[in-house]
Order: structure tokens, then C-alpha cells, then sequence
């Protein structure tokens, strides 16, 4: 029986992991991973048992670094970091460092910014930039926004994970630092850095294990944390010790610098988002011609790459259950939407092929034949 559950373990093609996160990771870097566990390099350690003060490590964090430098042209003047506590740490992060007029503007358009702009109420003034919703379902025009020229920064989410909302633009922001949160899309499109004052990115959704988050932020904003800004969360105690003022999360580190290379062995983000762009259309385009038997509550312009929710027959519960058995039954796991919205959710992070998007979009097909028919006798 060990057998059999080993057998599935190592063999991709059994299974689909559509999962949210932690999600797919690239088959490649797990296998790499695995084969150099019990001996990094030439040091006769695993990786787990290396000193992050070791020349070893050092070089570790500073390849991955290079590397990210490398495909996401991250400017000389922008420090990367990388720092614990997951997305949810740096929502507090934001605030303690770089809350300096005590009003930071927040573009809340679902259930991750909502979360950051809750955290940062508890350390100075939040202006929400857009009405207060409960149903995320686009992101409203720019020209009705809200922004107060006076604030510290204007934070935003990227792509929202949970329910599936994505900016294909920059927020115009008039000179105030920008902060985007972009956990459940990082690296999988170019971005102009220089835009931004702080990039993060929690890497359990599309760049490594959970553990580590990767913090990209433009040195002018560093040096005028609050006082009471915890060390671990200090921007300017992190950049200043290259993220090795404490322990770091050595292995997940290791594994990103990985994921980094591998992307860059992929055609690069331009690459990635290609594939970003013909996984989703696949799925969104079963959406669209299934005469409703399935429907995106997104408006088009904000439909997400790479989460994508939908609905089955006006939000049937029983066919939906129906749906995610099928899919578990055909190898294709972890599709159940967020508990919060329901539904069905397909994450297409980098590291799910056009294949398994295919696979995806053929079963929504075959179901929805299958079931339309019915619906129509009834
Ligand atoms: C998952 C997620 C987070 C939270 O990450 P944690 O590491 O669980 O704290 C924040 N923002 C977005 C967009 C996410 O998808």
C-alpha cells in the first residue's frame, strides 16, 4: 500500500495540483532539491544544517538575489529582501516602516487588501480610496478614486487570490510611493519596478515553499521605521544585514534562488506570461461559451491569470460537489473555492503547465455537456 502512495507522489502526471497555495511548484526544482537534500554542494550538509553566517549561504542569498535582479530588471537602487511572517507580517511591515504623515491611501478590491488596510488602522490613518463593498467583482475606475495627496503611500493588491481580481495596470498614483502586494502573481509577468516603492510577495503561491517573503523596496524609503517597529519587521535592519540580522528561513531561500533560475531557463517572466496568458483564456474561454452553465463573477477587465473562480449553474452546490469529485477522481486536486465565495477556483500559477490547464478546460467541457443536456430536459 506504501507502495502505491509513493508511486503518485513521484509520478506528476497522476495528479494536477490546482491549489491555491501552497501551491504547484516546478517538478524540475523539487527533483533538484531532493537530489542535493542530504548534501549541499560540496559542503557534506544538507542545506537544513547549514549556518546562514557560512560562506556557502552568502552565496546562496546572493545568487538568488542576482538572479531576481536579473529577471525582473529590479533597479540598483532597490533593495530585495527577504524577510518571515508570511504576506499577513508585511501588512503590519507596510505601515511600521514607511507611515511617515501618519495617512496611507488604500485601494481595498478584495479580501487580501481588506486584511492590509485592517492591519495598518492599528498604526495610523487609513483612507479607503474606493466605497466599502463586501462583493469583489472589479476594480472600479480610476478616475473614481479617492486618493489624499498627502499620504505616505498608496497600497494595493495585485492579483486577488481569493477572489480572483487582477490589475493589468499600474495605479497612477501622482508622486506617492506605491506599494503592491503581489504574493499570488509574482514573476509572472514583467513589471516596471521603478513604479513601485515595495514590492512583496509571501513565495508559497508561485515561488517556493511557504516561509519566506520576499520584500523588494526603493532605498530612499528605508531609515525612518516607527519606534515601535519590531526588528523583524524592520525594513532598514533587514537591508542593512543583507535579511541576515537573524536566523533566516535558510532552506526556502535556497529553493526560491532555484525557482528563480528556473524561470530563467523558461523564457523569463515574459515567458511565464505567455503561458499565463493561454493557460487562463483556455479556462476562461469554457467559461464564456457555456451558455452560463458556468460564470465568472469578474468583470473582464479584472479577470485574474492566474486564480480563477467560477460558478456552476448559478451557484448549484450539489453540482459543484459533483464537479470537484470528478476533477478529484480524474487526478486534478484542490479546486474547491475559498471558503469565503464558494464555487470553484483553478490556480494556474507558473509551474502549472499548458497541458494541465488543458486537462482542466476539457473536463469543464465534458461536464458541461454533460450536464447542460440534463438541466434542459428537466
Ligand atoms: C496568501 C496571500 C497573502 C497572505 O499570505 P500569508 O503568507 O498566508 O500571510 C497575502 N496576500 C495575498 C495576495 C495572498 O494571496
Amino acid at each position: 500500500m506504501s507502495g502505491s502512495t509513493a508511486s503518485i507522489m513521484t509520478d506528476q502526471n497522476k495528479v494536477i495540483n490546482f491549489g491555491a497555495g501552497p501551491a504547484k511548484l516546478p517538478h524540475e526544482v523539487i527533483k533538484n532539491v531532493q537530489k542535493e537534500l542530504l548534501a549541499y554542494g560540496n559542503t557534506q550538509i544538507s542545506i537544513l544544517e547549514l549556518s546562514h553566517r557560512s560562506n556557502d549561504f552568502n552565496n546562496v542569498i546572493n545568487n538568488a538575489q542576482a538572479t531576481l535582479r536579473d529577471i525582473l530588471n529590479v533597479p540598483e537602487n532597490y533593495r530585495i529582501l527577504f524577510m518571515q511572517g508570511g504576506g499577513t507580517g508585511i501588512f503590519a511591515a507596510v505601515p511600521l516602516n514607511i507611515l511617515k504623515t501618519g495617512t496611507a491611501d488604500y485601494l481595498v478590491t478584495g479580501s487580501w487588501s481588506a486584511k492590509a488596510a485592517k492591519e495598518a488602522v492599528k498604526y495610523g490613518k487609513v483612507n479607503m480610496v474606493l466605497p466599502k463593498t463586501t462583493k469583489y467583482t472589479e476594480i472600479p475606475d480610476p478616475s473614481t478614486w479617492n486618493l489624499d495627496p498627502n499620504a505616505s503611500y498608496v497600497y494595493y493588491c495585485d492579483n486577488e487570490t481569493v477572489h480572483g481580481i487582477e490589475f493589468d495596470f499600474i495605479p497612477e498614483t501622482n508622486g506617492v510611493p506605491l506599494v503592491a502586494d503581489m504574493s499570488s502573481n509574482f514573476l509572472s509577468k514583467p513589471v516596471d519596478v521603478s513604479k513601485f516603492a515595495v514590492i512583496f510577495a509571501g513565495a508559497q503561491k508561485n515561488i517556493g515553499p511557504a516561509g519566506v517573503t520576499l520584500v523588494i523596496v526603493r532605498d530612499d524609503l528605508l531609515g525612518h521605521p516607527m519606534d515601535i517597529c519590531p526588528t523583524v519587521l524592520n525594513f532598514t535592519v533587514m537591508a542593512n544585514d543583507n535579511s541576515l540580522h537573524n536566523t533566516p528561513p535558510v532552506f526556502q531561500i535556497y529553493f526560491v534562488g532555484l525557482v528563480f533560475e528556473w524561470i530563467k531557463r523558461n523564457g523569463g517572466v515574459e515567458g511565464m506570461q505567455n503561458l499565463a496568458k493561454k493557460k487562463s483564456s483556455k479556462v476562461y474561454d469554457i467559461i464564456d461559451n457555456s451558455g452560463d452553465f458556468y460564470t465568472c463573477p469578474i468583470k473582464r477587465d479584472a479577470r485574474s491569470k492566474m486564480n480563477v473562480p467560477f460558478r456552476i449553474n448559478n451557484g448549484d452546490e450539489q453540482l459543484e460537489k459533483e464537479f470537484l469529485s470528478g476533477a478529484a477522481a480524474r487526478g486534478m486536486l484542490q479546486l474547491k473555492g475559498h471558503r469565503s465565495v464558494g464555487g470553484i477556483r483553478g490556480s494556474l500559477y507558473n509551474a502549472v503547465t499548458e497541458k494541465e490547464a488543458e486537462a482542466l478546460a476539457d473536463y469543464m467541457k465534458w461536464f458541461c455537456n454533460e450536464h447542460a443536456n440534463n438541466l434542459e430536459n428537466k
